[in-house]
This record gives structure tokens, sequence and C-alpha cells, in this order.
């Protein structure tokens, strides 16, 4: 997905393979380290509403489980690939592991386009795809939840699926459902408060004040919702924000030199995160071409949308004012832009540390299933702080010491401990 010359497979596995030869990982735990371990490809028949039936194509795939069951979400997109699928799985791996919680990696997505689809269809998609893959999941077996186009319901049909299928209830074969559903406080914002909880520590050790930084947003779904609230409510100011239009199929971004009311743009944003142009322009925003966030005046940027995103050449359009990257999507850099990252002396919060955020509170979800008893949204904020901000820390000292890309620090960690679980299991 995204723009594709790049594959997102290739990079996690070139990521993976240059921090394995910097550790010294030895031979068979990077063999097993830089491939998933089980994969699931399937169809799943549907009947639409106008009486044909469609096939759609779907996978699960399990990256790791040593330190847990397999962990991750699903995606409904019409551009979802294996590869991409692959990738996402390795990086929830270092994802659960770097933020120290006792799961592995998953991912799992459909080809489809739900925003073409009525919810019948997509209850009956939802169903199907857990009928094909009930006995390969479960609560201590691979958990999915939400992700890109997907959504609390969504979790709420395929665990009704599981329950008819197997037998009694089990809340926590799913995360991300609805609250009252055996879903958590806290988790609709968890992946965006955990990106500003990071940027909040990060600014914190550059001795910047938050109040006083401006931002670019790419993306305006769940994760770029909620950071955009967090940030604006410590006083940080938003000046743009691009998003794709599903309409034109195209993105735009758009702009408001003295910032961007977030409240105002969220009630004029579909579920998708389409923003409409006009109600924007009534709420006096320029309206500019999608990949115009990246050369805004800004300190920060946060790209909250999908993978492969800043490129080299995209990176080229950068401005020279920004100091932070706070990466909120799932591999939204091209490893070739490590390098220039570098050069540029930016500060880059890596994604699968900035965006933990979500699989943090997926595990409390799991953890309060698990005891029947749910917290208030006030513990659970500050659990999903503590574990954010101790997980930030861990890695900013480690690169600190060692002079290394926080990127690298991030993977250092994160390998270390699943390479650990690897071995002590006997698996190696
Ligand atoms: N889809 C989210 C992610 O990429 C959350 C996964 C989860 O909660 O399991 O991190």
């Amino acid at each position: 997905m995204g723009e594709n010359t790049y594959n997102a497979y290739e990079s996690a596995q070139r990521q993976f393979d240059q921090v394995a030869s910097q550790i010294g990982l030895d031979q068979s735990t990077c063999e097993l380290l830089r491939v998933p371990s089980r994969e699931y490809h399937f169809t799943i028949p549907v009947k639409m509403d106008d009486g044909t039936s469609k096939v759609f194509k779907a996978y699960r795939i399990h990256h790791n489980d040593a330190r847990g069951p397999a962990k991750g979400g699903i995606r409904f997109h019409p551009d979802e690939t294996a590869d991409t699928i692959r990738a996402l799985s390795m990086w929830m791996t270092w994802k659960c592991a770097v933020v120290d919680i006792p799961l592995g990696g998953g991912k799992g997505g459909i080809i489809c386009d739900p925003r073409t689809m009525s919810k019948g269809e997509q209850e009956r998609l939802c169903r199907g795809y857990v009928r094909q893959l009930a006995r390969n999941i479960g609560p201590n077996v691979d958990v999915p939840a939400p992700d890109v186009m997907t959504t609390g319901q969504h979790m709420l049909w395929m665990m009704d699926e599981y329950e008819a299928i197997v037998g009694g209830k089990h809340p926590g074969v799913i995360t991300g459902k609805p609250v009252g559903m055996g879903g958590s406080l806290g988790r609709t914002e968890a992946t965006g408060y955990g990106v500003i909880i990071n940027l909040r520590e990060a600014l914190k050790e550059l001795k910047i004040d938050i109040a006083s930084t401006t931002a670019s947003l790419q993306g305006f779904g769940n994760v770029a919702e909620y950071a955009a609230k967090l940030y604006t409510s410590m006083g940080g100011k938003i000046v743009a924000i691009s998003c794709w239009d599903n309409n034109d199929k195209k993105a735009y971004t758009y702009r408001k030199e003295s910032g961007l009311d977030i409240e105002k743009m969220v009630e004029i944003k579909d579920s998708y995160g389409t923003i409409d142009k006009q109600k924007a322009i009534d709420l006096g925003c320029e309206l500019l071409d999608g990949d115009q966030w990246l050369s805004q005046d800004v300190d920060i940027i946060l790209p909250c949308a999908l993978e492969n995103q800043i490129t080299p050449e995209s990176f080229q359009k950068l401005s020279k004012q920004v100091k932070v990257i706070c990466e909120g999507a799932n591999g939204p850099t091209t490893p070739d832009c490590d390098e220039l990252i570098k050069a540029r002396g930016i500060y880059l919060i890596p994604d699968f540390l900035c965006n933990a955020g979500g699989v943090t509170c997926s595990y409390f979800e799991q953890v309060q299933c698990n005891m029947n008893y749910f917290w208030p949204k006030e513990e659970v904020l500050e659990k999903l702080d503590q574990k954010m901000s101790s997980a930030f820390h861990a890695v900013h000292n480690l690169a600190q010491e060692k002079g290394l890309y926080m990127r690298d620090a991030a993977y250092v960690i994160a390998i270390n401990r699943v390479a650990e679980a690897v071995k002590l299991r006997g698996w190696i």
C-alpha cells in the first residue's frame, strides 16, 4: 500500500538485518526472526446486498509468538498485499517487545474497500473472516485488533462469530471492542495519545517547550485525531493536516497559519478521516496539494497515515525548520531516508515505539477482560503514560549512551528481548 515502488516487507527485513548484524545476532535466530513463522491466506465469499456473491482475499500472518500470543490489527484496504501484512506483523513483534508487554507479533488484512460497502456486507465479511480463521486465533493464540479502516464494531462482530463457533464467552479473543462490550476505556484514544506522550518526553529531552511548537500532520483517522487533540491540549499548534479524499482519489493538505481548530476539523471529517473540502474552506482553511504537509515551516511532523510516505524524493520537500519526526503510522519512512534524517540532525521517534500506545492499551483490555473488572479511564491512561514514557526513555537513553540512531536503539532493545525469549524456550 502507499506510494508503491517500495516494498514494506523488504524495508522491515532491511531494518532487521542491519541491527541484527550490529548486535551480532546468531545465524539461526536471524533466519527465524527475519520471516514470519506462519501465514494464513484464504478467500471469503460474501453475499452482497444486490444478490450477487463477491469473493474477498484475506490474510492473517504470525511473525513471532515467543513472548506471548500473536497480537496485531486487521486492515481493510483495496491495496492490501501479503508483503505489507508480513512487514506489519514483524513490526508488531518489535512493538510489543519494545514496550515490554507479553505478546508476540501478528497482522491481518482483507483486500476490500469498506467505504463502498453497506453495514450488512461489512458484517458478513467480518464473520466470514473469523469462520476461516477460528482455529488459528484465540485469547492464548492470536488476538486481533482494529487497524486501518477497521473499527470496534468490526471487532465485536468478529468476537461474536468466534464465540458462536467455539461456544462460551471469550472476550479476550479480540481487542479494541466497544466500551461496555469488553472494550477498555481509553483504547480509542490510546494510539494517538501514545504518540504525543513520546513527543512530550522527547521535547523535554531536547529542552523545547511543547507549547511553543508547531506541527503538521499526515492523516486524519483515529491515530491522527487523538494525537492532534492531545498535542493541542498541551498548547501545540497544528498548522496543516493532509488527508485522502476518496471521492477525488487524491490527497489534500488543509492549512491554517493561525492554527487549526481540531474539534471543528473532527466535526467535518468522516469516519475514514476524509475532511469535507467546502466545510474546511468555510472554516478558513487553505486547500493545498496533498504533499504540502511536508513543506510547512513547522517544528514537528507527524506522519499518521500509511507506509512509504516519506521517501528520499518527498524528503526533499521537508521544511528545514523540522526538528522532530513522530512516526504515528507503521512504516511511514522508507529505509533510504534514515541517512537523510540523521544528516539533518532531526530527532526521530520510530514507528514501533511511537505508535505502541494502541497495543499497550489492547494489552490492558485483555487483562481487564481476564479479570472481568474494568478500570476507570484515568487509571488506564495513567498506566499507558507510565508504559510509554518508560519505553521512550529506555530507547532514548540507549541511543545517547551508544551514539545510536533512535530507530536502531529501539530495534536493539526489541530484537534482544525476542531473541532472548526464543533462546529461553529452547527454540534455537
Ligand atoms: N493496529 C494497532 C497497531 O498497529 C494496534 C494493534 C493491537 O492493538 O493489537 O499497533
